[in-house]
């Protein structure tokens, strides 16, 4: 079994490598030929979350697992407080074949998910992008959209303003305006993206224009709420995983007050593979509940592997 230690996935795979893996896992899945297993996700208290992500891609030879969960103290001790690790398994003979840092390939598959997203519902003409959340993934989250819009603006709220700046360096790097701005000016973007552990909704359907995009990223835990159900009510809605959205996504809310139908919610993979249209006019608002599914981070974590071995990387033990 190769071991890829956490501080090798910064060489090995990049934001390109993350969206072509990640888009391939969608259309698998669209296709039927992978699937999730149920989520195992327990509270350990203080705030901490604990649990399993796992699935089988039989097109890409795919088995395994993350373990791993938020640790909100992390922080305060320099560490990020998402801590994870990939296990890769034979699908043929359930031989463990690898063991994957899992940190940065969780922000860099969350970042692909929401950018292919953008990629295929956002309008082309699309300029403003607004961002609601400053944490550890808004950065890898504006990096990933700025790489399928050419926007000429971001504009973004956070609930603690004083992790603003570090978002704004992050624009600046990519050449682009960055403005802090109320919520209520959200109505300006053309594609919003959030990202926030927010337990209760921040994003109203007010702040939204007709013909915007939303990715809404952040809530994947049953109690986590980021946008107003209306907005949801008011949207055509995609998913990872249609059963993740319902059950621990952005849906649960609007599907529990009775404003989606959970059989409204389209996958994503089913655009990718021609069987939904996506966005069918401009002035459409789309969201993507991208609540996070195991098969992404397998399909990351095999894609680190495969560069791995191909560059002598890693450190190979016997199980
Ligand atoms: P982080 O702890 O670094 O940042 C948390 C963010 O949420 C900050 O912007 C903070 O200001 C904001 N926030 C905290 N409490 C809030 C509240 N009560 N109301 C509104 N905003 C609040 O976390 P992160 O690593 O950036 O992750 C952000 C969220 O994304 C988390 O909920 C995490 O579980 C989720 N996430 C989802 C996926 C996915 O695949 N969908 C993957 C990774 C992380």
């Amino acid at each position: 079994m190769l071991i890829v230690p956490e501080a090798l996935i910064a060489e090995l795979v990049s934001p390109e490598d993350a969206f072509q893996a990640v888009e391939a896992t969608f259309a698998a899945m669209a296709r039927g030929e992978a699937y999730n297993f149920p989520v195992v996700r327990e509270a350990l208290g203080e705030g901490r979350q604990y649990g399993f992500k796992s699935g089988l891609d039989r097109s890409g030879g795919q088995l395994g697992v993350k373990a791993g969960g938020y640790f909100p103290g992390n922080a305060a001790k320099g560490i990020i407080n998402h801590q994870s690790t990939v296990f890769l398994f034979d699908p043929e003979t359930g031989r463990p074949t690898a063991m994957v840092g899992g940190g940065l390939l969780t922000a860099l598959r969350t970042a692909a998910a929401s950018a292919i997203s953008i990629d295929r519902l956002a309008r082309r003409d699309a300029k403003i992008l607004g961002i609601v959340g400053a944490g550890h993934q808004a950065g890898f989250q504006l990096r990933a959209a700025a790489r399928v819009r050419r926007f000429e603006k971001v504009i973004a709220w956070n609930l603690h303003p004083e992790m603003l700046p570090k978002l704004g360096a992050i624009a600046a790097e990519l050449g682009l305006p960055f403005e802090a701005v109320p919520l209520g000016r959200m109505v300006e973007a053309d594609v919003i993206i959030t990202i926030t552990s927010s337990p209760a909704a921040s994003l109203m359907s007010a702040h939204v224009a007709d013909g915007t995009h939303l990715a809404c990223m952040g809530t994947d835990t049953v109690g986590k709420q980021e946008a107003e159900p209306a907005l949801l009510g008011r949207a055509c809605v995609f998913a990872d995983e249609v059963a993740q959205s319902v059950s621990l996504g952005e849906a649960q809310h609007a599907v529990a007050a009775g404003l989606l139908d959970a059989t409204a919610i389209t996958p994503l993979g089913d655009v990718l593979i021609g069987a939904h249209p996506g966005r069918r006019s401009s002035d459409e608002v789309t969201l993507f509940d991208g609540t996070g599914v195991g098969l992404q981070d397998l399909a990351v974590a095999a894609m680190a592997v495969r560069l791995a071995r191909e560059r002598g990387m890693g450190v190979e033990v016997q199980v």
